[in-house]
C-alpha cells in the first residue's frame, strides 16, 4: 500500500481518553495482514493528521492490537484561502505504520515535553532513550529494523507504550502521575 494515497482520506475515528481501560490494557499482536488492516491504517492516519498529531496508537481508537502509524515530518499551516477563508494546510506527509514493534536496543538518552491525544490538554517533559533499534512488520507482513533517534525515537517510544498499556502520564513523577490521574477522572465525570 502506498501510504502518501491516504494522507488525506479516510474517516474519523473517535479517539478514546484517559482513563478508558483500554489504554491500560497490554495489546494483542496483529496476526491477519488483510485489506481491513489497511482500512484501519487508512483511518488511523486521516485521523491522526487531523486530530492534530504525529502518532496514534490502535488502542487510542479502541482497537486492542500491536499497531501504530506515526509522522514526525509534516507541516501544518493556517493559510486564507480564495474565498477569504482560513483554512489548515498539510504538506511534506511522511506518513509510517509499525506493526508489532519491538524495541531491541536502546542508548543514550533525552527529554521532551509530551503530549498525548488521549490525554487532552497536558504537556509534560518525559525521559526517553535518546537513539532505539525497533524491528517491525509493515501491512504486507513483512520485517523490517530500524534505528531511531530524536523526535522519532521519542515518538516511537510513546506509541509503543499504548501498545503496552503505558499512557506518557505513567511516566511522570507520583505526585504529578496523580495530579493528572484525578484531574483526567474528574473532567470524564463531568
Ligand atoms: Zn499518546
Amino acid at each position: 500500500m502506498n501510504l502518501e494515497n491516504y494522507k488525506l482520506k479516510g474517516e474519523h475515528l473517535s479517539i478514546v481518553t484517559y482513563p478508558d481501560p483500554i489504554l491500560s490494557r497490554a495489546a494483542e499482536p496483529v496476526t491477519d495482514f488483510t485489506k481491513d488492516l489497511e482500512h484501519l491504517v487508512k483511518d488511523m492516519l486521516f485521523t491522526m493528521y487531523h486530530a492534530p498529531g504525529i502518532g496514534l496508537a490502535a488502542p487510542q481508537i479502541g482497537q486492542s492490537i500491536r499497531l501504530f502509524v506515526l509522522d514526525v515530518d509534516y507541516e501544518r499551516e493556517t493559510v486564507t484561502n480564495s474565498s477569504g477563508k482560513e483554512e489548515v494546510r498539510l504538506s511534506d506527509f511522511n506518513p509510517q505504520v509499525f506493526i508489532n514493534p519491538v524495541i531491541t536496543g536502546t542508548s543514550g538518552s533525552t527529554t521532551y515535553e509530551e503530549g498525548c491525544l488521549s490525554v487532552p490538554g497536558v504537556y509534560e517533559d518525559v525521559k526517553r532513550f535518546q537513539t532505539i533499534h525497533v524491528k517491525y512488520q509493515d501491512l504486507k507482513g513483512h520485517f523490517h529494523e530500524i534505528v531511531a533517534d530524536d523526535m522519532l525515537a521519542i515518538c516511537l517510544q510513546h506509541e509503543n507504550d499504548h501498545l503496552d498499556g503505558i499512557v506518557f502520564i505513567e511516566r511522570l513523577s507520583n505526585l504529578k502521575k496523580n495530579f493528572y490521574k484525578k484531574k483526567m477522572i474528574k473532567e470524564k465525570v463531568k
